[in-house]
């Protein structure tokens, strides 16, 4: 079984990219890694930076997601600032109900939204793979289940919140299974640079 290093502090994120990568035979670790600057201006650039980042501190190979909400009647915001939204030290509720107050008024058929997941795994001998994975949506008017992490309780798929979906629902069709799967056929493609 190849270890990899997951380059992330965000709890959600990492339980998701742990029962992803499971069944590949990869066993996702996490390190004391460094705060990275996510300096990119694209989600790509960011995920790349935190996995080049973990994989030189660590010399094992690195994942990093980074992730984000893109309204489109905010002209894609928060985008690669959905973590940032509502400054430093908000919480996820804080961050759900700033979007929330953002779209008051606006009616259900213009709340269209997609999140957005780029993955990156860096490798030693400094080979990289990036792959993204995109799932439409649209912003409740008010939170729906409390299950999940960041803004899944208001971003409905069929009517339903991602908050209310068992974490193995959302995996199918959520932004990060999907760009996942791809990594997955894209690490199947370059097995012999790291041992399994
Ligand atoms: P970053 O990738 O660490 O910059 O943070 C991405 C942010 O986007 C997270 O902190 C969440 O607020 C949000 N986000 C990304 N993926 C998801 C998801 O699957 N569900 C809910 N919120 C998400």
């Amino acid at each position: 079984m190849a270890t990899f290093v997951i380059a992330t502090h965000n709890v959600g994120k990492l339980k998701e990219l742990e029962r992803i990568l499971a069944p590949l035979h990869i066993r996702a670790v996490t390190a004391d890694l460094e705060e990275v600057e996510e300096t990119g201006t694209t989600f790509e650039e960011n995920a790349f930076l935190k996995a080049d980042a973990a994989c030189r501190q660590t010399g094992m190979p690195a994942v990093a997601d980074d992730s984000g909400l893109m309204v489109d009647v905010l002209n894609g915001e928060p985008g690669i600032y959905s973590a940032r939204y509502a400054g430093e030290n908000a919480t996820d509720a804080d961050r759900i109900q700033k979007l929330l107050d953002h779209l008051k008024g606006v009616p259900r058929e213009r709340r269209t939204a997609k999140f957005v997941c780029a993955i990156c795994c860096v490798f030693p001998n400094g080979e990289k793979i990036t792959v993204r994975g995109e799932c439409p949506g649209i912003i409740a008017d008010a939170p729906q289940g409390t299950g999940g992490f960041g803004y899944d309780p208001i971003f409905l798929v069929n009517g339903k919140s991602f908050g209310e979906l068992d974490p193995i629902e959302k995996d199918k069709i959520s932004h990060r299974g999907i760009a996942l799967r791809q990594l997955a056929k894209e690490l199947e493609k370059m097995k012999e640079n790291f041992s399994c």
